[in-house]
């Protein structure tokens, strides 16, 4: 430096604040990873069960000597009814404890103030979740700016928005269970029902949280999206117009992962057997595997479970089937499972706990997907060039498949009509034909081959978008740029 210039202004730092759910940490600390390998500092604020499980992440960081750290905020709070292990969605015990959590969550904002008040000098930025609009508070008063971060689809985004600007969400609460209702300024034609609404929050009792979330998405400085241009620039558009702030398109932030940190990364610090999943897969033809996942949180009822299983075994593919410990905790589920992997043997296995999804859907013997459409499996099996089979549960992946299906054309539909509820719904309708089918048609002959070959196109400019000079890579060096300080 030549004597008398100014020193260079000092890094921005951007604190971040995921809900506790799996599906959101992962961007989210993704970005975080991004932001400080580019030059900035990270800090994801979570709970202290969170920062036990990215221990790995953080480990590798300091490694690296990449200024990324991991706060835990004390949760859930006394009085809230919850055991004290419930510190992420996906130790929500049942459907009776899934508001009191979202209700606890709120409680975050006073030890959320007092960290940010002890932090000097103070951050840059705040980029908090959709679903953890108790930070906007904090912000303001201590004038930080804020951004929010939205996970799924901008598609769904932009649904979202126009729902609420025109009321659908209110006529869609009074309609009959059949009524079919168009969302009003949407770029293409896309319909919703009450069992498929355009809002993240639509379920009973979350009229509050939906209020509280909206208000935080309007009063913040803009948006991050887990999204790139060339996927949904029609929507990122429309979107960046309806919110009247930036839209900042930083995906897909999943891309950010070697194979050595996709395990650690995804916050879970162990996966049993990757070594055994991975040599199964070493063994199969290229493009033979049908991997079959729903997410970090939906859960399945054993006879639901049965009904998938033998869905997979009649289609006569290759499969790897995860299944979550807690479903296949049962001796009947258990067993029921061996049977089949014995009755498939060598075409079929089932995970039981966490698969290493990233390197499974980057191994060259997978060819599809049967996924949930929560967004980051979505964009994950696009960013690598694997087309789905779309069977929705619940919340925006709804909106998701139609973007996957209609849109893009990257997936074939199980059709099942009506949403599997979050946890052990009884009244989940499950068809094993549907699920043979929907495989079949993807990974059969003929009109198949079209939803694989847009998938490896968008594979290629997902690669792009994330590489210098590509569209999400720059849009993160200005994201930085801007919440840097010159030296006042
Ligand atoms: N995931 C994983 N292993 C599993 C199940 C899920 O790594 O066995 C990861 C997956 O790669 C994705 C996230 O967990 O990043 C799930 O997020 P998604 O939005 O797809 O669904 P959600 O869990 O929010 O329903």
């Amino acid at each position: 430096m030549a004597a008398g210039s100014p020193p260079p202004p000092p890094p921005p730092h951007f604190v971040l604040v995921p809900l506790v759910a799996q599906g959101h940490i992962i961007p989210l600390v993704d970005l975080a990873r991004l932001l400080a390998a580019r030059g900035a500092r990270a800090t994801v604020v979570t709970t202290p069960l969170n920062v036990d499980r990215l221990r790995g992440v953080a480990e590798q960081a300091a490694r690296a000597g990449l200024p990324l750290e991991f706060v835990g905020l004390p949760f859930p709070p006394a009085g809230s009814g919850l055991p004290q292990d419930c510190q992420n969605a996906d130790m929500v015990a049942d459907n009776s404890q899934f508001l009191p959590f979202f209700f606890a969550l709120r409680e975050l904002a006073g030890p959320f103030d007092a960290y940010v008040r002890s932090l000097a000098p103070r951050p840059s930025c705040i980029i908090s979740d959709w679903c953890s609009p108790w930070t906007a508070g904090v912000a303001s008063s201590l004038g930080i700016p804020r951004l929010f971060f939205h996970g799924p689809s901008c598609f769904f985004a932009l649904c979202e928005i126009m729902a609420v600007d025109h009321g659908l969400l209110e006529l869609i609460a009074a309609a009959g269970d059949d009524e079919r209702h168009l969302v009003p300024g949407m770029p293409v034609p896309v319909t919703v029902t009450k069992a498929t609404p355009p809002g993240l929050f639509c379920y009973p009792g979350t009229e509050l949280l939906r209020r509280e979330a909206m208000e935080a998405m309007r009063t913040a400085d803009g948006a991050v999206l887990n999204t790139f241009s060339d996927l949904e620039a029609q929507f990122l558009e429309g979107y960046e117009a309806a919110l009247g702030k930036p839209v900042w398109a930083l995906g897909p932030l999943s891309l950010c992962n070697r194979d050595e940190d996709s395990t650690t990364s995804r916050g879970k610090t162990a996966v049993d057997g990757k070594q055994a999943i991975m040599a199964w897969l070493d063994e199969q033809a290229p493009g033979s595997v049908v991997y079959v996942s729903f997410g970090s949180v939906a859960r399945k009822l054993p006879k639901q479970l049965f009904e998938i299983g033998h869905g997979l075994e009649d289609s006569g593919r290759s499969f790897l089937w995860v299944v979550k410990e807690r479903e296949a905790a049962a001796p009947e589920v258990r067993e029921w499972l061996d049977a089949l992997e014995a009755r498939t043997a060598g075409r079929g296995l089932v995970v039981r706990g966490w698969a290493p999804q990233l390197a499974v859907l980057s191994h060259r013997a997978v060819g599809g997907f049967v996924t949930h459409c929560g967004w980051n499996s979505v964009l994950e099996s696009i960013a690598h060039g694997v087309p789905v089979v779309t069977w929705p549960h619940f919340s925006d992946q709804f909106l998701n498949e139609r973007l996957v299906v209609d849109v893009l054309g990257v997936g074939v539909p199980v059709g099942v009509a009506s949403p599997v509820m979050i946890f052990d719904d009884e009244s989940a309708p499950v068809a094993r034909g549907d699920i043979a089918r929907a495989m079949s048609a993807l990974m059969g002959g003929g009109a198949e081959a079209d939803e694989r070959r847009k998938a490896k196109e968008y594979g290629e400019k997902a690669r792009r978008a994330m590489e210098e000079g590509g569209s999400s890579y720059e849009t993160l060096t200005r994201l930085i740029q801007s919440f840097t300080r010159s030296e006042d």
